[in-house]
C-alpha cells in the first residue's frame, strides 16, 4: 500500500434513515477519513455500529445525508459528470448568497448591539418593570445571536460549496470571469470526452476483433485436447459441445480482413486520442488562466475572506476527485465498475437456476457490448483467475462448496476494471480453513490487479492479519483509526480497548489483567447519548464526556481518535 494516491475521501459524512416526522435513525455520524490506493482498510465495531451502512453509502446504494464521499480513481475528465458543468454555473450566485447572508447577519449584529444598549439601561437590581424589560431583552439578545451566527454559518456554507468547484477563487471579485474561463474549459473537456468514447468504441471493436483471432487459434487446440481423453466428464462433455459450436461460428471468420481491419482501426484510434488530447490541453489552459487570479482582489464577504489562512482551507476544499453524491443514476452505474460489494453470504447472491458461467457473464451483459464468445471466454479466465476450473462454467451453485460460491462471488466482482471493493463480511461465514484460502486469493488479487478493500467485519482476528489500517465505529461515529499492528499493540480508544478485551482466549483461566470486558447494550441510534456516544458504557467516563462530544483528532501520528482522554495531549501540542 502507497499512502501516495488518495482512491477514497470521506469528509463528515452522515447517513440518517427518516422514521417519522422529526425522528431519525442516525446510522453514520460525521465520518471523515481517506483510503488510499491498494489499501486494505478494515471497519470493526460490534453489530449496528454502522460499518456496513457505511459500506453501501461508499457505493451510493444508500443516498448519503450530508457530507462528501470523493472518488479519486478516476479522473474528473475520464468520467466528465453533468453535475461539474451545473456548480460553474452556480458559482456566482454561491457568492452572492453569501454576501447576502453575511450582509443580513450585520444587520443582525447591529439590532444586537442596540438591544445590548438598550438592556444596558435598565437596573438588574432595580422595579419589577425594569427586571422584566431586562430578561425580555436577554431572552431577544439570545434569539439574536442565534439567528446571526446561523447566518454566518449559511455564509460560510455558500463559500464552502462554490471552493469545492474554484477553491478560494470563490472569494475573488472577478469570480464571472473566472467561472467563464472555468465554462470554457469544462467545454473542451465535453469535446475531449466525446473523442475519447469514440475511441473507446474503435477499442471495443479492436479487442474484440483480437479476442476471436485468439479463440479460432485456440479453439482447435481444446477440441483436439479434450478428443485426446481416454473418458470425458459430463461438463467436458458440454465444455466440448461448446467449443465445437464456437468452432462453427468462427468458421466464417475471414482472418486476413479482420487483421486489416485491426491496422485501420488502430490508425483511426490514434488520430481520435490525439484530438482528445489537443481539447484537454486546451481546457487546461483555460484553468490555468483561471487560477492566475488566485489570491487577487479578494471581496471581504466575511471578516475571515482576507485571511490566508482561510483562503488556504477553501483551496483544500477544491476536489479533483469525483463526488459520487452528486453522480446522476447513469453516472454511477458507469463507475460501478470500478466499484463493487462481495456480500456476507455467497450462496444467496447466486441464483440457484442460473449457471455460474451465466452468473459472471451478466456482469459484461449489463455492462459491456461484447459478443458472447468473448464473454464466455472472459468468464473462463475469471474462474481460473480465482482459482477455479474453466469447466466450473457449467456448473450450478448447488454443485459448489461455500468456498467456491465466495470464489464466485469474487470473480463477479472484480470481472469488470474495479479498483475499489467492498467486502461486507465476505468471510464471516466460512470456515476457518476456506478462510485463510479466500483472504490468500483476496490478498493475491488486490496485488495483481492494484484493488484496494473496505474490509466490513466483525472478526478482529481476521482484521489484525489481513489489514494495513483499522477503523474502529461506534453508533455510527468513529472511534479510532490506526495501523493495524499499532492498533492491536496500544489502542487509545477505551471502546477499542474493551472490544480487544472481549476476544475469547485459547487459554483456559488466561489473565486478562486490567483489560475491561465490554459490557452492556448498545444505546439506541435513534436516540443516541449527549456528549460522547460511548459514555454509557464506557469504564472512563469523566463529567465532560456527558457533555460534549469529543473532537476526532490525531493523537499519535497516524493514530488517530474520538476521546476527551486525549484532548490534553493534543492543548499541548499546539
Ligand atoms: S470520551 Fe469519555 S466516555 Fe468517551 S470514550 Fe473517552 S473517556 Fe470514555
Amino acid at each position: 500500500m502507497s499512502q501516495d494516491k488518495v482512491i477514497l475521501e470521506l469528509r463528515k459524512l452522515k447517513k440518517y434513515f427518516p422514521l417519522k416526522k422529526n425522528v431519525n435513525l442516525k446510522a453514520v455520524e460525521d465520518v471523515t477519513f481517506k483510503i488510499y490506493e491498494g489499501e486494505k482498510f478494515g471497519v470493526v465495531g460490534e453489530s449496528g455500529c454502522g460499518k456496513s451502512t457505511l459500506g453501501r453509502v461508499i457505493l451510493q446504494l444508500y443516498k448519503q445525508t450530508s457530507g462528501s464521499c470523493v472518488y479519486y480513481g478516476k479522473t474528473i475528465e475520464e468520467v466528465n459528470p453533468k453535475y461539474i458543468a451545473k456548480e460553474i454555473a452556480k458559482l456566482v450566485k454561491y457568492q452572492q448568497e453569501a454576501d447576502k447572508y453575511y450582509k443580513q447577519a450585520l444587520e443582525v449584529d447591529k439590532k444586537i448591539e442596540a438591544c445590548y444598549a438598550q438592556r444596558d439601561a435598565y437596573d438588574v437590581d432595580g422595579s419589577k418593570s425594569d427586571i422584566k424589560k431586562y430578561d425580555n431583552l436577554s431572552l431577544k439578545i439570545g434569539k439574536l445571536e442565534f439567528e446571526s451566527k446561523e447566518l454566518k454559518k449559511n455564509a460560510s456554507r455558500q463559500l464552502r460549496e462554490g471552493s469545492r468547484t474554484v477553491g478560494s477563487l470563490i472569494l475573488c471579485k472577478d469570480l464571472p470571469k473566472i467561472a467563464e474561463l472555468f465554462a470554457k474549459a469544462q467545454k473542451e473537456v465535453d469535446q475531449a470526452h466525446e473523442y475519447l468514447s469514440k475511441y473507446h468504441e474503435l477499442e471495443a471493436k479492436y479487442e474484440k476483433n483480437n479476442t476471436i483471432m485468439y479463440q479460432i487459434r485456440t479453439t482447435s487446440e481444446e477440441i483436439d485436447r479434450l478428443n485426446a481423453l481416454p473418458e470425458l466428464s459430463e461438463e467436458e462433455v458440454l465444455a466440448l459441445s461448446d467449443l465445437k459450436a464456437i468452432r462453427s461460428e468462427n468458421s466464417k471468420v475471414n482472418v486476413k480482413a479482420m487483421v486489416e481491419e485491426n491496422l485501420d482501426l488502430k490508425g483511426k484510434m490514434i488520430d481520435l486520442y490525439n484530438t482528445s488530447e489537443e481539447h484537454r490541453m486546451q481546457a487546461m489552459k483555460y484553468k490555468e488562466a483561471a487560477f492566475e487570479y488566485r489570491g487577487k482582489d479578494i471581496l471581504p464577504i466575511t471578516e475571515r475572506c482576507l485571511d490566508p489562512e482561510y483562503q488556504k482551507k477553501l483551496d483544500g476544499n477544491y476536489e479533483e476527485g469525483i463526488n459520487l453524491s452528486k453522480l446522476d443514476k447513469k453516472e454511477m452505474r458507469e463507475l460501478r465498475r470500478d466499484m463493487q460489494m462481495i456480500f456476507q453470504d455467497p450462496a444467496a447472491s447466486l441464483d440457484p437456476r442460473q449457471s455460474i458461467g451465466s452468473a459472471i457473464e451478466e456482469v459484461y451483459k449489463i455492462n459491456t457490448k461484447f459478443g458472447s464468445n468473448v464473454r464466455r471466454e472472459k468468464a473462463m479466465e475469471l474462474l481460473e483467475k480465482v482459482g477455479l476450473k474453466r469447466e466450473h462454467y457449467y456448473s450450478y451453485p448447488h454443485a459448489l462448496s461455500g468456498g467456491q460460491k465466495q470464489r464466485v462471488g469474487i470473480a463477479r466482482a472484480i470481472a469488470l476494471d474495479t479498483r475499489f471493493v467492498v467486502l461486507d463480511e465476505a468471510v464471516s461465514a466460512l470456515d476457518v480453513s476456506v478462510q485463510a484460502q479466500i483472504l490468500q486469493l483476496l490478498n493475491q488479487l488486490s496485488e495483481e490487479n492494484h484493488l484496494t478493500y473496505f474490509f466490513i467485519t466483525h472478526d478482529l482476528g481476521v482484521v489484525k492479519h489481513f489489514c494495513d489500517r483499522i477503523l474502529v465505529m461506534y453508533l455510527g461515529n468513529v472511534c479510532e483509526l490506526s495501523e493495524s499492528k499499532k492498533l492491536f499493540k496500544k489502542p487509545l480508544h477505551p471502546y477499542t480497548q474493551s472490544l480487544l478485551a472481549s476476544v475469547p482466549r485459547l487459554t483456559i483461566g488466561a489473565e486478562r489483567g486490567n483489560e475491561q470486558i465490554l459490557e452492556g447494550e448498545v444505546p439506541s441510534a435513534i436516540n443516541p447519548p449527549k456528549g460522547c456516544p460511548f459514555h454509557t458504557r464506557c469504564p472512563k467516563c469523566m463529567e465532560i464526556c456527558k457533555q460534549e462530544k469529543p473532537r476526532y483528532m490525531e493523537a499519535e501520528p497516524n493514530h488517530f481518535v474520538a476521546c476527551h482522554l486525549y484532548d490534553e495531549v493534543k492543548e499541548n501540542e499546539l
